[in-house]
């Protein structure tokens, strides 16, 4: 099974791809690892990426398309994957299509977890933490809400968000998602390899929605 896997933040993306590395055999080639593996083997464009990730910059197209052929041609290339994060822009699935005939492999399907932008705001902006380091236990305003509002139940200390939290940092990470993803979603969705799924259900119910969505049945 070869998939491609396309979710905003707080999508449970994540999630569904350790399970479907777990119980189908797949590998997970996520942006990590590709970059990692490309540093490992001291590839002449590993050389070129590594002072992009170490300024924490976006890793260019051509640069991470590079490395995707790399990973893909090298003797023990992964066979059975699950890609998440690539490809992230129209212009690397276009790359990615031409190189794929190459490799003799196909795409079974492009899975897209399809949440609306304010149910993820609302699943993410909810997160809080105690800010007692020795307690540090985790809330959510909606599942999981302190006793008393702003306040530890276990300790009495008050709660904190992650800037990554914050409900402006995380409309501003929607933006640049909907910027690069939609053309992807709607590229595959030509190539009739998009399988839209609802991320609304519980994990399990998901979880199947993806495989039977995968099979056709
Ligand atoms: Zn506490």
């Amino acid at each position: 099974m070869r998939l491609v896997l396309i979710g905003p933040p707080g999508s449970g993306k994540g999630t569904q791809a350790k399970l479907l590395v777990e119980r189908q055999s797949l590998k997970y080639i996520g942006t990590g690892v590709i970059l990692r593996e490309a540093m490992s083997r001291n590839t002449e464009t590993g050389r070129l990426a590594e002072p992009f990730l170490k300024k924490g910059h976006l890793v260019p197209d051509d640069l991470v398309n590079e490395l995707v052929s790399d990973l893909f041609t090298q003797p023990n290339r992964p066979d059975c994957f699950v890609l998440d994060g690539y490809p992230r822009t129209l212009a690397q699935a276009v790359w990615f299509d031409q190189l794929l005939p190459k490799l003799d492999f196909n795409l079974d399907a492009v899975v897209q977890f399809v949440v609306d932008d304010e149910e993820v705001v609302s699943r993410l902006c909810g997160r809080m933490s105690c800010s007692n380091p020795q307690c540090g236990a985790p809330y959510h305003l909606r599942s999981r809400p302190p006793k008393q509002p702003g306040i530890c139940d276990l300790c009495g200390s008050p709660l904190t968000q992650r800037p990554d939290d914050r409900e402006e940092t995380i409309r501003a990470r929607l933006a640049v998602f909907h910027q690069t993803t939609d053309a992807l979603v709607e590229h595959y969705r030509k190539l009739g390899l998009l399988r839209e799924i609802s991320a609304y259900d519980p994990v399990e119910t998901i979880y199947a929605n993806v495989i039977r969505a995968i099979q056709g049945t």
